[in-house]
């Protein structure tokens, strides 16, 4: 068999698959599910497959579930619950009436449980974890049959009844599927079904203090909901002939399929719960929904517009090949996006304050700004030109190298919207620092041309010193410094100039005063959002993403 591969944009093996199924009348109906564990925040991985499967729901004739996999609860939590269910919401889907829990179905799992003893397809083993773990055998070596394993049936639903009935501590006993310890696939090596954990559960309570494993509660879940087609990741490939075996053995309502599709890699990122549990634990970032974190939290914060991360899983594509994705698409998508729909504004990271010595004191006026270069209809808005202005530190040298056309001593460019300025001298404190610039400016070039036709070479953006308003700009950078972060030491691998904050920045006072939530665009700095930490006094922005820095790129050339 060739192997499978994404093919256009939109359509992959997967679709494939259901579109043959629909057209050999396999269903009327397509039903999907989204089966998420409430033990952490939904991330950019889980995206992909909420698309893959929400999107085949409204591409086909079909629906998908959103199905809590909440069957260990000690690491479940209704925080979780909540969270998902906005992240899926903010993502662009619905689940409509389709919402459910694994723990509906606690009930009918353990009678099922009671007909695969009563059947002799399942067994209360009293070995204690370990011992079940080395008695598996390994990839080239068979398991041992545990001395438990014959049990008459009567003992067994004895023991389970009492398993759930409380009598035993945890781990005191599991209830494990017969099958056979000398299976090629470890998956079928006797599974345990059934743990005991006398733990609160966030929706039933202290009712039961038995939980079923992911396996077995799985499959029998999307057989209870009539899904057809049950879509995960690669890693539950060597699970579908156990799947497979529960659906057979067992008196379900519906016999579902599972696909298994290669889950989304990130250079840069790690996408495991369990490590992004640990950096909120241990405090590297400042919660779930950190702007760093990969999380849907973290990058709805950060200003990441759901648009993005949707066009962003449609250009990858699915397939049956694991691979590793360069966050440069992403940060492509995102970059698309924003500069579509964001507003420009102006704001200056680092200031460097000018005065233009042949405009009159006490006089200001007003320039007409864009609000967006292709859309007309995003209209315009007025800027304050004045006497004393802020540009940008970085847009000022000295002694410039050849090819930097900003502003330096003798050097004429253009302010965004205002006029041609010149640079006419320097003020520097007493450790020889650069503090205050000296210009003039020339009153024909008012709207950015002059009239003489002469050209600069650079249009840089600046703010009025009078109204702009102090702000703090928060600068994320990725937050490991290793394109393939290891996930079993990555504390090694974290970046430590992930968040670069800039105290002293200041932006336009519209900006300020706005309390909106929508990214805009900073000219020339990047994308930036109103962060929640924003106070009355002091506004924080933070970085959505920058734009590709020219001058970097021609300086590393050289
Ligand atoms: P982790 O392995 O990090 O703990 P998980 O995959 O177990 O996460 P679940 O809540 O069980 O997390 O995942 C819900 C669904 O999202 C599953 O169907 C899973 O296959 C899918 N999923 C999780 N991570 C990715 C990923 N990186 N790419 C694509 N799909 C993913
Ligand atoms: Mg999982």
């Amino acid at each position: 068999m060739t192997e499978p591969v994404a093919t256009e944009v939109g359509r992959d093996f997967i679709r494939d698959i259901i579109q043959a199924d629909l057209d050999q009348g396999k269903y009327k109906e397509i039903v999907t599910r989204f089966p998420p564990e409430p033990n952490g925040y939904l991330h950019i991985g889980h995206a992909k497959s909420i698309a893959l499967n929400f999107g085949i729901a409204q591409e086909f004739p079909g629906r998908c579930h959103l199905r809590f996999d909440d069957t260990n609860p000690v690491k479940e939590e209704q925080e979780y619950i909540d969270s998902i269910q906005a992240d899926v919401r903010w993502l662009g889907f619905d689940w409509g009436k389709n919402l459910f829990f694994a723990s509906d179905y606690f009930d009918r799992l353990y009678e099922w449980a009671e007909k695969l003893i009563q059947d002799g397809l399942a067994y209360v083993d009293d070995q204690t974890q370990e011992e079940i773990r080395l008695s598996r055998g390994t990839l080239t070596e068979p398991g041992k049959n545990s001395p438990f394993r014959d049990r008459p049936v009567e003992e067994n639903l004895d023991l389970f009844r009492r398993m759930k009935a409380g009598e035993f501590p945890n781990g005191a006993r599991v209830l494990r599927a017969k099958i056979d310890m000398a299976a090629g696939n470890i998956n079928l090596r006797d599974p345990v079904l059934y743990r005991i954990l006398h733990a609160h559960h966030p929706r039933t309570g202290n009712a039961w203090c038995i939980y079923p494993s992911y396996d077995y509660a799985h499959g029998q879940s999307d057989a209870i909901e009539c899904i057809t087609h049950s879509i995960c990741t690669l890693e539950f490939e060597d699970h579908r002939p156990l799947y497979d075996w529960f659906i057979e053995k067992l008196p379900v309502p519906s016999e579902p399929h599972q696909y298994e599709f290669a889950r989304l890699n990130l250079t840069y990122t790690l996408l495991s719960k369990r490590v992004l549990t640990q950096l909120v634990r241990d405090g590297h970032v400042a919660g779930w929904d950190d702007p760093r974190m990969p999380t849907m939290a973290g990058m709805r914060r950060r200003g990441v517009p759901p648009a993005a991360l949707r066009e962003f899983v449609k250009r990858i594509g699915v397939a049956k090949a694991n691979s590793v994705v360069d966050v440069g698409m992403l940060e492509f998508c995102i970059r698309e996006e924003l500069n579509r729909t964001s507003q420009r504004r102006m704001a200056v990271l680092k200031p460097l304050k000018v005065v233009i010595e042949n405009y009159p004191e006490g006089k200001t006026e007003e320039l007409e700004a864009i609000n967006h270069p292709d859309n007309a209809s995003a209209g315009t808005r007025k800027i304050t030109f004045g006497r004393e202005l802020y540009i940008e530190q970085d847009d000022f040298m000295e002694n410039p190298p050849k090819k930097f056309f900003r502003l330096s001593p003798g050097n004429e460019v253009r302010l965004r919207y205002a006029y041609f300025v010149k640079c006419t001298g320097v003020v520097k404190n007493d450790a020889g620092e650069v503090v205050e610039l000296r210009c003039t400016y020339d009153p024909a070039t008012r709207g950015g041309n002059a009239p003489d036709g002469r050209k600069v070479k650079a249009t840089m953006h600046w703010l009025p010193a009078a109204t702009s308003v102090p702000a703090e700009i928060r600068i994320y950078n990725q937050l490991f410094s290793n394109p393939s972060p290891d996930a079993s030491n990555f504390a090694a691998d974290l970046n430590p100039n992930s968040l670069e904050i800039l105290s002293d920045a200041r932006i336009e006072a519209s900006v300020a005063e706005s309390n909106s939530t929508e990214p805009m665009q900073f000219e020339r700095q990047g994308y930036f959002v109103r962060d929640k930490d924003s106070t009355p006094g002091k506004p924080v922005f933070s970085r959505t993403i920058g734009l590709r820095d020219t001058f970097a790129k021609e300086v590393a050339k050289g």
